[in-house]
């Protein structure tokens, strides 16, 4: 058995499972078919499906937009079309079949109204069995399909971008690198950036001395306590000068575990 098929049968029934619905499938595995998530694709730790949206509209021109009530610029999503696409999504999931029947994990809308992604959020994600996003398009959706689903909403940032196909790629990205056998040491995790609530000490790597620079004396001294100290002393230092809100949560944290 190879290492590929041995990989895959450990995951049989419990693979996360994503699935894209969007007007523009072809944009998808795209960059996450490279490096660690395209491995981790490919090796079946998770899975990727995406939905044609424009496959269930059902008039002749088979349109999945049309001008918004009250006027404005642009077109909105037709709530009836995204409702269908989620609806077969859910009866034909692409994630687990347990015995509770099959999962489907949250259905989320990416958008800038949504809950803000972080790490706290991808952490969450990555513990479900899978998740459903909505790539939205134009203005955005008909909110009814958004109430009448149930549908979660998740922005990836104070910004506007032109559809939510980048948005659910970020998405994706951050939750997968999370998942059990992605990332091979799994320690490097709980070092990164947020994963303590700092953001990451400087890190160095060969030749020692570049341009005249010299690497920090402590981190070739092979003083494993010492190289600690350094490090979390310069997470505090960096967190602090540039994200401010962070470090005061972060001190607050501090301070209530004495
Ligand atoms: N008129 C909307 C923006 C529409 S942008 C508004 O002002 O809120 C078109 C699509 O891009 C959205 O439907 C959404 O799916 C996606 N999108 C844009 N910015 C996003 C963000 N910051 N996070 C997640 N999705 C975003």
């Amino acid at each position: 058995m190879t290492a590929t098929t041995a990989a895959r049968e450990m995951n049989k029934g419990n693979t996360w499972a994503a699935t894209v619905l969007t007007l523009f499938p072809e944009m998808f595995p795209g960059p996450l078919g490279q490096s660690l998530a395209g491995k981790a694709l490919k090796n079946g730790i998770w899975r990727l499906e995406t939905v044609d949206i424009r496959g269930f509209a059902r008039d002749k021109h088979r349109s999945v937009d049309d001008a918004p009530f009250g006027g404005g610029p642009g077109m909105v999503m037709r709530a009836d079309v995204l409702a269908k696409a989620v609806d077969h999504v859910r009866a034909e999931p692409a994630g687990n079949r347990t015995d509770e029947g099959e999962k489907t994990g949250p259905v989320i809308y990416l958008s800038p109204r949504g809950r803000r992604l972080d790490q706290a959020l991808a952490r969450e994600l990555a513990e479900r069995d899978g998740l459903v996003l909505i790539c939205g398009r134009f203005e955005g959706v008909d909110e009814r399909a958004l109430e009448g689903r149930g549908i979660e909403e998740v922005s990836v940032g104070d910004y506007v971008l032109s559809g939510g196909e980048t948005a659910a790629l970020v998405l994706l990205d951050a939750v997968v690198r999370l998942l059990p056998g992605v990332i091979g040491d799994g320690a490097a995790l709980d070092e990164e950036s947020f994963a303590q609530g700092l953001l990451e000490y400087p890190q160095y790597t060969r030749p020692q001395v570049w341009e005249g620079r010299e690497v920090p004396a402590v981190l070739t001294s092979g003083h494993h306590e010492k190289i600690r100290a350094w490090r979390l002393a310069r997470a505090e230092e960096l967190t602090r000068a540039r994200r401010p809100d962070l470090w005061e949560r972060y001190l607050r944290a501090t301070k209530s575990r004495g």
